[in-house]
């Protein structure tokens, strides 16, 4: 079992499966942005010993992501390598959808359980403001896919930017009242290299909450007010689905977390918002034993840090989200 050294007990590891994307979010990442060459990402065969070697200490829960997870080759595949490893009990994927319509199903049989899909506003006009080249039917095509491939409860996640979608949650949160969906608010996370979108650009979980029960009623927390993941989670009057508040920013759950992080370059990532990496890739492909690995891995994760530094103005500068894996 993979510990740290406060004790949290870590088996859910997110893996990035590439960094490259085919949108451009104002919050993730500039239009000009490169990425790095495949022969620097890990390679299929990479991805799933690597799995097998973190199943085979106690991770037992893999979300994939990216960049956008759809758009590497052989998605498919790998995700039916990864959902039969050996310990690995729920395998779900967080991608921004546009090319669910027609991977959904595949996807599902392939064994992948659930999907969260990114969605920051109902207005077609917005969304191509906020994603720079997407369009919004492409994703609603895609929640429908996954809702008809039973990759459900469909989850929905909205960043929230001042200035571009404040003013569309309210209409995000009306979706659950016909629903059985979750639709998870996001408070915007600083990454050098965007950081002239983020000047000013949060809105915290209180004031979206704010927003929506003005116009929509109290919300209802579910849950005992525990966490579920990263949310908190509650309910409108009447409402099939829930609304959730991830309010990294305002309220972090570091001392709840149970995650690490495997970038798309193979480095183990332990905390979303430190810099601290540990290289698995490099041993790996030097010719590492399965048993060096492990070891490296635990090391790694025994060295955990308890929490981010966004209170103090500590922002990860070596990378931003899409090569991290959100
Ligand atoms: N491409 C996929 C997608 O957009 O869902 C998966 C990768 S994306 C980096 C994962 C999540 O991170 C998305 O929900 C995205 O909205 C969120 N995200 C990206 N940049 C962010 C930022 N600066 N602050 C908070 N969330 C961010
Ligand atoms: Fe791509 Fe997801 Fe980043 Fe948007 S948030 S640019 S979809 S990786």
């Amino acid at each position: 079992m993979a510990i740290d050294r406060f004790g949290r007990s870590i088996n859910y590891l997110r893996i990035s499966l590439t960094d490259h994307c085919n949108l451009r979010c104002v919050y993730c990442m500039p239009e000009d942005q490169t990425f790095r060459p495949n022969a620097e990402l890990m390679q299929d065969d990479e991805v799933l010993l690597l799995t097998y070697l973190f199943a085979s200490l106690g991770f037992h829960k893999i979300r994939l992501t990216g960049g956008e997870p759809t758009v590497r080759a052989h998605i498919v595949d790998l995700v039916r390598g990864i959902a039969h490893t050996p310990g690995i009990r729920s395998v779900s994927m967080t991608t921004n959808g546009v090319l669910l319509g027609r991977l959904a199903q595949p996807l599902a049989d392939a064994g992948l359980q659930r999907v969260n899909i990114s969605i920051d506003t109902l207005n077609p006009e917005k969304f191509k403001r906020l994603t720079r080249w997407g369009k919004l039917e492409d994703v609603w095509n895609g929640i429908e896919a996954a809702e008809t491939a039973g990759l459900s409860p469909v989850k929905l996640n909205a960043v929230i930017v001042r200035g571009y979608n404040e003013n569309d949650v309210v209409d995000l949160a009306r979706l659950t009242l016909d629903r059985p969906w979750q639709i998870r608010f996001i408070e915007m996370m600083p990454f050098a290299g965007v950081t002239e979108v983020q000047m000013g650009g949060v809105v915290t979980a209180s004031e979206i909450q704010e927003r929506i029960e003005d116009s929509l009623g109290d919300l209802q927390a579910i849950h005992e007010g525990q966490l579920d993941g990263e949310a908190r989670m509650f309910k409108l009057p009447r409402a099939q689905g829930e609304v959730g508040f991830i309010s990294s920013v305002s309220a972090p759950f570091c001392s709840a977390c149970n995650r690490a992080r495997l970038t798309a370059d193979g480095r183990l990532r332990l905390c979303l918002l430190r810099e601290k990496e540990v290289d698995l890739l490099t041993p790996l492909r030097a010719g590492a034993t399965l048993d060096d690995l492990r070891q490296i891995i635990l090391d790694g994760v025994w060295e955990k840090p308890w929490g981010h530094g966004l209170a103090e103005g500590v922002i990860p500068l070596n990378r931003v989200m899409n090569e991290i894996g959100g």
